[in-house]
């Protein structure tokens, strides 16, 4: 029996691929978009079962020699409005959130302002919200609380609908395992790629957090091989039988990103 592999998030350079045989042969991936200039060669790239995810990522890959007010205006004006093209037919949006280690370049109020926007693009466009935090755990975590709970009624008439309610993933999950169980509570699922599993930390948050909500990434290019590796160090990490795990994983990804 073959191992259902997925990768619940990952990077590439789309205009690379002529089809999703190059990048996820064996695979089911969701590949994300997250700088502007990217968005057009995802949309583009078409491989049968790759789900899409388009956003802004906090890092907004400007120096710290940028005009932050031309920043924010072109936030606005052009890379709002812009991603929503993209997201009709999206998957997900994200990766979107809030990195303190990144508060040299790009203010944490400007990394809130773009990151509460794409959380009103999520409902806009009923998508689950690819999260990335770096450090500031406990912000990210009451800004994602804010906005499950005050979805609750309106997830109700989804839920009646036959769709889903919110919810996120964190990706690239190394929160502290009391942090991490609380975002369970508020639905979140978690992944875990080689760099995490590797670190003390990540890997306590792997073994914590509860088996229905775990995913794994490459969060870079994807592969059979990487994600088979990673597959086999989380289900050491928890005990567990690898190929039993990966379909557990399987299902995950399934319940995330169907809708
Ligand atoms: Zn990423």
């Amino acid at each position: 029996m073959h191992m259902h592999l997925t990768d619940a998030h990952c990077h590439a350079n789309f205009s690379r691929f002529a089809d999703g045989e190059g990048l996820a042969a064996g695979l089911r991936v969701c590949a994300d978009a997250c700088f502007s200039g990217d968005w057009e060669g995802l949309r583009d790239f078409n491989a049968f079962g790759v789900k899409k995810a388009y956003g802004i990522h906090p890092d907004l890959r400007i120096s710290e020699f940028d005009d932050l007010d031309f920043v924010e205006r072109e936030i606005y004006e052009r890379f709002l409005p812009e991603v929503q093209q993209y997201l009709i037919s999206a998957d997900a949006i994200g990766e979107t959130g809030l990195d303190a280690n990144i508060t040299a370049r790009v203010p944490m109020d400007l990394q809130r302002k773009v990151f509460s926007e794409q959380l009103k693009l999520a409902d806009k466009f009923n998508l689950p919200v690819i999260v990335h935090c770096v450090g500031a755990w406990g912000e990210t975590f009451s800004t994602l609380a804010n906005w499950v709970k005050s979805g609750e009624n309106a997830a109700k008439d989804r839920i009646l609908r036959g769709e889903k309610g919110r919810c996120f993933l964190l990706h690239a999950a190394r929160c502290s395992v009391e942090m991490a169980k609380e975002f369970e509570k508020i639905g979140g699922y978690f992944s875990f790629g080689l760099r995490e599993l590797n670190s003390p930390k990540g890997a306590a948050c792997a073994a914590a957090v509860s088996e229905d909500k775990l995913m794994v990434e490459s969060d870079a290019e994807t592969s059979h091989e990487k994600i088979s590796e990673t597959v086999e160090v989380l289900a050491k990490i928890r005990d567990r039988d690898a190929l039993e795990l990966s379909e557990k994983i399987y299902l995950n990804f399934n319940n995330f990103y169907g809708k």
